[in-house]
């Protein structure tokens, strides 16, 4: 449920009647925004007596949220969440590139990619640590020591990374890591989630193989429940009947759930076709469909990939498809 109180009303009143309704045993999710603030109530809106509510004099309207979550929603929430990592934005108006490969290798090899993906205009260098592999005989990442080298390359060009936690016992070593990846496979691994809820760092959640819209925003749900509002939401292909590609990209998702939250939707392309010819024309379409960014693996040597090369792009390539971001950002008046 949400209540919307009239414009210029006194913070005073509002505090009021935010301990009447938290009296009630339900908390509340305050929303200031430019023009409106919204109180979002969670909990058991049963017990509210509506009527009540909307006689108050410094009420606009109580609208009821069918949708199962709340936090996520854009109604409890109505203007954009921009996520903000050292002045590096994630969210509406900005088209914010996150690229490396897809396992982090070597020193050389990280420090390399990180460097020319940052020439391109990368925001963020990613790369994977632990690495969720479909076989146990493939490669498993380099772990602890994969973290210390993406901090390294963090120290050498500047560049936040992201990089995935696979497992809770991982956490500790996240410390310095500016944006924690939740991988498909664990999109619904609800303590995972509900430990993330309680840290204050940006989560970027990718949707589950064959995870529908709302079970995602229900993923995001698990994490903002918990106090951390800081949610990217990442496309990244879903299961379907066609073999051509890896997966299905779902370009419908950006404009379905940016409407339907205010999270930023980003868009990974790579994951999405699992085919390194495919990755500029869903980056294209990505942007046009209003994405807020895009997640790029990129390989100093694609053919030498120790995970998902057949996906890898090259440094040039990657410079090549910023090129082109570039002028559809500026058709879509975004800063990239
Ligand atoms: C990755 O980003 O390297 C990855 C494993 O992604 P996903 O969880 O989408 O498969
Ligand atoms: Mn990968």
């Amino acid at each position: 449920m949400i209540v919307v109180i009239k414009p210029h009303t006194e913070e005073a009143e509002i505090q009021k009647l935010v301990k009447f309704i938290e009296g009630q045993g339900l908390q509340i999710h305050y929303s200031q925004g430019i023009n409106s603030t919204i109180l979002g109530l969670v909990g058991d809106t049963q017990v509210v007596d509506t009527h009540k509510l909307r006689s108050n004099k410094i009420v606009e309207k109580v609208l009821r949220v069918q949708e199962p979550y709340k936090k996520a929603n854009r109604m409890f929430h109505p203007e954009d969440t921009i996520i903000d990592v050292a002045g590096n934005k994630i969210g509406e108006g900005y088209v914010t590139a996150i690229a490396g490969p897809c396992s982090v290798e070597s020193e050389e090899q990280i420090v390399e990619i990180a460097r020319a993906v940052k020439a391109s205009g990368a925001k963020f260098l990613r790369g994977g640590a632990f690495k969720p592999r479909t076989s146990p005989y493939s490669f498993q990442g380099m772990g602890a020591t994969g973290l210390e080298l993406l901090l390294l390359a963090k120290k050498e060009t500047g560049l936040p990374i992201v990089t995935e936690l696979m497992d809770l016992s991982q956490l500790d070593l996240f410390e310095d890591v500016d944006v924690i990846q939740v991988g498909a496979r664990n999109m619904q691994n609800f303590i995972m989630l509900k430990e993330l809820g309680k840290i204050d760092k940006p989560i970027l959640l990718k949707r589950g193989l064959s995870a529908t819209m709302s079970e995602f925003l229900m993923a995001a749900e698990y994490i903002m429940s918990g106090g951390n509002e800081k949610v990217i939401l990442c496309e990244r292909g879903i299961r379907t009947f066609e073999k051509a590609t890896r997966n299905t990209l779902d370009i419908s998702c950006v404009p379905v759930l940016k409407r339907k939250s205010h999270l930023p939707v980003i868009i990974d392309p790579s994951h999405a076709t699992g085919i390194n010819w495919t990755v500029e024309s869903m980056a294209k379409a990505a942007v046009a469909a209003g994405a807020d960014g895009v997640m790029i693996e990129v390989h100093n040597k694609p053919e030498e990939a120790l995970c998902d090369g057949d996906q890898a792009i090259t440094p040039a390539e990657f410079d090549h498809i910023m090129n082109t971001l570039k002028k559809y950002a500026d058709i879509e008046g975004k800063t990239i």
